[in-house]
């Protein structure tokens, strides 16, 4: 039965890791792993998770099956960390959560959840958008298109084209949008543009379903969540994947949540019931043990704060680091206007130099970046920023 099987292609970016593993040069970076760095290059576990961890262990009676809905203290605190806690939906009693592994197994959970609402249901990505979105939704049968984005000439939105091309959207339409922080291409939609979004979701009628990986990492927990919020506000029915990896650096306890609105309680109470149909037919029940950190965290106003301040450091590092490579960039001369990496937000920005640049980059500087040329932006330190900027300038003569 095997042998008819075609190897699939590795994953580019943890192919690069281990070529920048095995790379010998000292001054060797890598910018390809997309997952948050101190200056000293280790991701850390917070201290708020190592304190929510003993309390946890001293606490915890039983290792007994959660159910299929994850922790209903996660469940509430996640949607009130993504909606606030004043919420017209949430007071309304508009909005189930459950919790799921990671943010990737939000975003498997609302494509099977979608299939059953609407199996011919077309999800449209913006372009580009995280690699792992189109296969997620294909894996639940679903078709998957791009609508524009990013301009990788003038580095900014396509937004006149995003926004013509969701105005020929209708109801059998979903709409995946990034909260914040947009992965690949660190361009976010303003205010302004979020609201037009919206504006265009209500009139045409499409599902629009929020991917947010990075609530705080942009400019700050309320703030990144603007979009959110505003859409949330507006449209009947409404999905929200959210994930704890970068936020709450849990990535490998896997925890997010998959968070539904719909246009009346009594509604998104038979949406719960499929929801959690869904979770059922995929891995039964999530893991517990990183919905327990969290709710111990958000649950405890002292290890809240601590959470937010932790979070501000990571956030203020990656702004911080952004700053400083356009200004060395353009302290040792070089012409090109890379001005927008400092405005872009979150964990990537493309640099914008050509594939055999980032090859040259690679085999010439030991810099280690996806072809895209996308970067990861905690990769870069104080201690690494004056060669990178340097090589940068070398591959551009
Ligand atoms: N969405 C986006 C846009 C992401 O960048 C990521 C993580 N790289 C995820 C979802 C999934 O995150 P998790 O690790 O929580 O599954």
């Amino acid at each position: 039965m095997f042998s008819t099987l075609k190897a699939m292609p590795a994953d580019p970016i943890l192919g690069l890791l281990s070529q920048y593993r095995d790379d010998p040069r000292h001054e060797k970076i890598d910018l390809g792993v997309g997952v948050y760095k101190d200056v000293l290059g280790n991701t850390p576990i917070l201290d708020c998770v190592k304190t929510a961890e003993q309390r946890r262990t001293a606490t915890e009676t039983t290792k007994v099956y959660i159910g299929p809905a994850g922790s209903s203290d996660f469940n509430r605190l996640i949607a009130e960390l993504a909606f606030g806690e004043q919420h017209p939906t949430l007071n309304a009693g508009r909005i189930r959560s459950v919790s799921t592994p990671g943010g990737t197994g939000a975003l498997r959970v609302a494509a099977d959840f979608i299939k059953r609402c609407r199996p011919g249901a077309t999800v449209w990505v913006s372009d580009p958008t995280w690699a792992n979105h189109s296969g997620l939704f294909e894996a639940a049968g679903l078709k998957v298109e791009r609508y524009p984005y990013y301009d990788y000439a003038t580095k900014a939105l396509k937004f006149d084209e995003m926004l013509a091309k969701l105005n020929t959207l209708g109801e059998n339409d979903v709409v995946l949008l990034h909260a914040c922080c947009h992965n690949p291409s660190g361009q976010d939609l303003s205010k302004e543009q979020w609201d037009q979004v919206v504006q265009v979701a209500v009139k045409r009628g499409f599902t629009p379903l929020i991917d947010m990986a990075y609530q705080g990492f942009g400019d700050g927990v309320e703030e990144d969540a603007y979009g959110v919020r505003k859409m949330a506000a507006a449209v009947e029915d409404m999905l929200l994947c959210s994930s704890c990896s970068k936020n709450f650096g849990l990535y490998r306890e896997r925890i997010g949540a998959c968070s539904i609105i719909a246009n009346s309680s009594a509604a998104a109470d038979v949406a719960l019931s499929v929801l959690l149909y869904v979770v059922r037919c995929l891995y039964s029940m999530p893991p517990a043990h990183g919905a327990a950190l969290v709710e111990t965290i958000l649950g405890d106003n002292q290890l809240k704060q601590q959470w937010l301040d932790e979070l501000k450091v990571m956030r203020d590092r990656i702004n911080g680091n952004r700053a400083i490579l356009v200004e060395r960039l353009k302290a040792i001369g070089v012409e090109r206007d890379f001005s927008f990496i400092a405005r872009q937000k979150g964990m990537f920005s493309f640099l914008g130099v050509s594939p055999e640049q980032v090859e040259q980059l690679k085999q010439e500087f030991g810099i280690y970046m996806v072809d895209s040329s996308r970067i990861s932006i905690a990769g870069i330190s104080d201690s690494n920023v004056d060669y990178l900027a340097k090589s940068i300038a070398k591959v551009l003569q």
